[in-house]
């Protein structure tokens, strides 16, 4: 594995590969890997011939309130953990290589935002597209690998991509989760034993709201989000930020439940906010 803190660097490694003709795979991420990381390298792998990885905090996503600086960061486990995983580039580079000037021109997402997580974090998505955008121009991937477990993320990016017309295809990859549900998430380890243990109601809940609008039992999403945040508040020790229900991938307000939907919520624990969602097909006739 070829570990590349410039851009430079990583430029001319990928152009070598690009030129005996073989496909980029791409996968982002912020560190501190975990199996919903790894994956994303596993389709990657399965799909292209090379496989490239980020590993950057991107400090333009964060608010400043936001827990930029506390961001569990471990490099040397990353590193064996992507070498085990069969990462061939792996991207490194620090905050000033990525942001070496202050901005000239600055990106605001406009549609997509004003829900879920966009919501109580202003800016998050604009410096989540710019770092996005920057990384696609450094690597020039075949496909980007992005974990749905961020699906309103996967939904600004393929905006982002259709918008700036990028040449790559963006591969959405669903959520890798603990055997009791809990999706996968480098914050998971900020919970105490106690808020560890509470912390798979999230997905049960979601997926309880699932199977009642499968099965008709509830049709409209005014009805599903009342019995979401009765059912999540029955003595849960996180504190609900968001329990919301869109279309998908538009991210619209719906009122009937039909079509492909997602059902998405944000819990704050003492140290760590975790997300998590479900996407899928309501049929009118089902
Ligand atoms: P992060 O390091 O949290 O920015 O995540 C990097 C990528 O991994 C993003 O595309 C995430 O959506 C994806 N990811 C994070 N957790 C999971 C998970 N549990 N399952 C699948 N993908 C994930």
């Amino acid at each position: 594995m070829n570990i590349i803190t410039t851009i430079k660097e990583l430029r001319k490694a990928i152009k070598v590969e690009k030129e005996k003709g073989l496909t980029v795979g791409f996968v982002p991420t912020m560190g501190f890997l975990h199996e919903g990381h790894m994956s994303l390298v596993s389709h990657a792998k399965r799909e292209q011939d090379l496989v490239v990885m980020s590993i950057f905090v991107n400090p333009l996503q964060f608010g400043p309130n936001e827990d930029f600086d506390s961001y569990p960061r471990d490099f040397d486990r990353d590193e064996a953990l992507a070498r085990e995983a069969g990462v061939d580039i792996l991207f490194y580079p620090s905050v000033q290589e990525i942001y070496p000037n202050e901005p000239t021109i600055t990106m605001t997402v406009q549609k997509r935002v004003n829900v879920l997580c966009g919501k109580k974090r202003e800016g998050h998505f604009d410096g989540v597209v710019t770092v996005v955008s920057k990384l696609f121009h450094m690597v020039e991937p075949t496909v980007a690998y992005f974990g749905l477990k961020d699906a309103q993320q996967v939904a600004v990016i393929q905006g982002l991509v259709d918008d700036l017309s990028f040449p790559v295809e963006i591969r959405p990859v669903p959520t890798v989760r603990e055997d009791d549900g809990l999706a996968k998430s480098s914050r998971n380890v900020r919970l105490t034993v106690e808020e560890r243990k509470e912390a798979p109601a999230i997905y049960q809940t979601l997926l309880k709201m699932k199977n009642k609008v499968k099965k008709k039992q509830i049709t409209t999403s005014e009805d599903l989000a009342q019995l979401m945040i009765e059912e999540f508040n029955q003595g849960k020790r996180g504190t609900l930020e968001y329990i919301e229900i869109y279309s998908y991938p538009q991210l619209e307000s719906i009122e009937e439940l039909k079509g492909e939907i997602i059902v998405a919520a944000a819990v704050r624990y003492e140290h760590a906010r975790l997300i998590d969602n479900l996407i899928f097909t309501v049929e009118e006739n089902e």
